[in-house]
């Protein structure tokens, strides 16, 4: 039986696995600092095809895509998860179905991204992302109802990120070229204002990471890994 004190994650991944298997490699590091010796995290997870996922997304068939990851949330409660740990940023669109379909609370990204904006004494940031989270208010809004401002790039900038995401980031592919792209955008946003860079989909911090930018950055997969372990740990 599980440790008392730790409470079981449920993690609703595989979009894409690349983000998930940092978030499980994270989640398990982080125990093991904090609770030392053997100790892991206790965790269930469900995976999902992304192909379907991301059918779903472009043609827009969001009710869908949020039936599809409330059930897969409905299989993490009766495998004895106490919290849903929504692996994506993108997927947050659906965050009210999945919350409509379980009694166990979502870790929400957005709550989780804000408080360590505002941990690090910010106030405005940019935000990068899928064309969804950077062009829908779900991520958005979600973290400026924190009282931070949170802007996005320009339209032909949001679609070099986009592209190197399902191009490329969630195939494991890390580029040279696209990091100079991405770094080339960030230093646009720094210049309209940004004091820091939210990394607003799991799979952007496998290609850039704080060496490469003078701003601080807030990279989702670790911050919401951070928070789902404090989460368990908490007495
Ligand atoms: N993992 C990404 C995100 O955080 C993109 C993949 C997806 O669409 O779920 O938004």
């Amino acid at each position: 039986m599980a440790d008392a004190r730790v409470r079981r994650i449920g993690l609703l991944g595989g979009m894409s696995w690349q983000s998930s298997a940092l978030y499980y490699s994270l989640i398990n590091e982080l125990v093991a600092e904090r609770l030392g010796g053997v100790h892991s995290a206790d965790l269930v997870m469900v995976s999902v095809d992304f192909a379907t996922i991301e059918r779903l997304q472009s043609a827009g068939e969001w009710r869908q895509a949020g039936e599809l990851l409330a059930r897969e949330a409905q299989a993490l409660e009766a495998a004895g998860a106490e919290a849903i740990v929504l692996c994506t940023n993108t997927m947050h669109l659906v965050a009210p179905a999945i919350e409509a379909a379980v009694s166990i609370p979502l870790l929400h990204l957005g709550d989780v991204t804000a408080l360590a904006v505002r941990a690090a004494g910010l106030d405005r940031v940019g935000m990068l992302g899928t064309r969804f989270t950077m062009q829908q208010p779900f991520m958005r809004e979600r973290i400026a109802s924190h009282g931070l401002e949170v802007f996005v790039p320009d339209d032909d900038d949001q679609a070099v990120v986009h592209r190197v995401i399902y191009d490329e980031l969630v195939l494991g592919m890390v580029s040279e070229a696209s990091r100079e792209a991405y770094l080339a955008i960030i230093e646009r946003l720094v210049a309209r204002g940004a004091q820091g860079i939210v990394l607003g989909c799991t799979e952007i911090e496998l290609l850039v990471e704080q060496q490469h930018v003078a701003v601080p950055l807030f990279p989702t997969t670790r911050l919401h890994a951070e928070a789902a372990v404090d989460w368990a740990l908490a007495r």
